[in-house]
């Protein structure tokens, strides 16, 4: 077994989407960046997901990260409308989405090289097994080299644990006096399994992702119909509360049963994966140390979807190191900087992010919605959806954005949901308790010591959300 020890200013440990936007991110801002990938180089971006984008994320990569994309290959398929259906088909919410399908193992290399090409040292089939603890600071890491078995150390002034949904990091960081959250819930552990379909026959509408909200297949969750291409279609099911992936892939093969456009159809690719569905991180930093992507749980509560929030937590971390080297301090106050601009306290103007992605305060609000959603019959999903959701409300929801409306339109849903006026009641308390939530994260706490005081006041609205949602006894 052979130690040898190098030091750079960042170690990035992941090179999935994350990874790889603070890793180019922090070598053009001049740091010396080593990413840590355990995977081959030539599989890095080979990932089990929806590959469905928002747009506006290329239009940023463009901007910020200053590079030109979409690179050939890296889209398979473009759209503009996305429909929900409600549990029993009958309600269809249709909103604009300019969105994307991404080849995602292409989208992955293209970002890789990229990383590689800004002058990262990429540690390529390199498993971080564990941090590097000194005078209660992260200083490093120790790598297994996955094909020799050697151990190495690798030090930094700062690490970044991007490793996913799974990290090899977060769970072992736990210095004295620290607020970094480190574990989560495993209630919010949910799990999805998808599988891209080659079809018999060309689909009749390419052009629409569908989305379908089912207790039936999903448990609380949906399933999706993305196609790739007109005759490849990307289906899965997500964010459902208990079932595991095996279950999920036997709801999967039902839905396909069921559903003519299948018939005959060939499996191309097929897995499973974990999503940390919930709030991101009530704090993403300790001494040498921050989190970004999915292993800070960065992504929307409601559907799932990472790839954007990932890319822009790592280019936060990337702006936070930077200056915390600069000014030499990289201890948990130092980085404190990273809690403020992913809750939208402060200083995120210039990063492009107010319209493209989505904010911390928005991904609570979302999660508050999500809550309250999965406890809720396909009965009551129905009436919710034919009476008092519209479309234009939806997809602001689903953003963590509470939608007002004028009095008259109120007046109107109250009178066609007469049925169900305790329903009504509960979903407007959620409503508002969305907008609580923003604004609790408007007043992030500007220094670590302020926090705990913060933190009740955001456990206090969770405390809520699960007593209007029934569950304030199961938690
Ligand atoms: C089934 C499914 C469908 C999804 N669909 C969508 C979708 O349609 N749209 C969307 O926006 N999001 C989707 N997501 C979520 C999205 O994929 C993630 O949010 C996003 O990939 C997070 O990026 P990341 O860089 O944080 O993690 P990852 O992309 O998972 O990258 C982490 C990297 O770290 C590496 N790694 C892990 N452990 C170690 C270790 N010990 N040492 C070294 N390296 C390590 C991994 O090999 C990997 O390359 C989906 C997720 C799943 C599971």
């Amino acid at each position: 077994m052979k130690t040898i020890t190098k030091e750079y200013d960042l170690i990035v440990v992941g090179a999935g989407t994350a990874g790889c936007a603070c890793a180019i991110h922090a070598a053009k801002k001049d740091l010396n960046v080593a990413i840590v990938e355990r995977k081959e180089n030539k599989n890095i971006g080979d990932k089990v997901c929806g590959d469905l984008i928002d747009y506006r994320m290329i239009d940023w990569i463009n901007k910020y990260l200053k590079l030109k994309y979409p690179k050939k290959g890296t889209i398979n398929k473009r759209m503009n409308l996305m429909e929900t259906y409600s549990p029993d088909k009958r309600s269809i919410l249709k909103t604009e989405f300019n969105c994307a399908m991404i080849n995602r193992h292409k989208f992955g290399q293209a970002l890789i090289d990229d990383a590689i090409k800004v002058g990262c040292k990429l540690y390529d089939s390199s498993i971080c097994k564990e941090p590097v603890i000194k005078d209660n600071f992260i200083s490093g890491i120790k790598i297994k080299d996955a094909k020799t078995g050697s151990v190495s150390t690798l030090r930094s002034k700062i690490v970044v644990d991007a490793s996913g949904a799974v990290p090899a990091l977060r769970k072992k960081i736990k210095l004295k006096d620290s607020f970094f959250e480190s574990n989560i819930d495993k209630k919010d552990e949910a799990f999805s399994y998808r599988e891209i379909r080659k079809l018999a026959k060309p689909l009749k509408d390419s052009e629409t992702s569908k989305i379908f909200i089912s207790s039936e297949y999903a448990d609380g969750g949906y399933y999706w119909y993305f196609p790739e291409k007109e005759d490849v279609m990307n289906i899965g099911i997500g964010v459902g509360r208990h079932l595991d992936t095996s279950s999920m892939k036997e709801n999967l093969l039902k839905i396909v049963a069921d559903d003519p456009i299948f018939k005959d159809s060939k499996v191309l690719h097929a897995g499973g994966g974990m999503l940390p569905a919930r709030k991101h991180l009530d704090s993403l930093v300790a001494n040498g140390f921050m989190c970004a992507g999915d292993s800070a749980s960065q992504i929307n509560p409601m559907s799932g979807g990472g790839i954007a929030q990932s890319m822009m937590g790592g280019y936060m971390c990337a702006n936070v190191a930077a200056d915390a080297i600069k000014k030499g301090n990289v201890s948990e106050h130092g980085l404190w900087q990273l809690n403020l601009l992913y809750a939208d306290r402060t200083g995120r103007e210039d990063m492009g992010f107010n319209n493209a992605m989505f904010d911390g305060g928005s991904q609570a609000a979302s999660d508050l919605l999500k809550i309250f959603t999965q406890n809720q019959s396909d009965k009551n999903l129905n009436f919710a959806m034919k009476n008092f959701i519209e479309s234009s409300m939806l997809s602001k929801m689903s953003m963590g954005n509470a939608s007002t409306m004028p009095f008259l339109k109120k007046m109107k849903i109250l009178a066609k949901s007469i049925t169900n006026l305790p329903l009504l009641m509960k979903f407007n308390r959620i409503l508002y308790l969305m907008g609580k939530v923003k604004s609790l994260y408007n007043i992030y706490p500007e220094t670590p010591d302020a926090f705990p005081e913060w933190k009740k006041r955001l456990d206090a609205i969770y405390e809520e959300t699960y007593k209007v949602s029934g569950l304030i006894n199961k938690v």
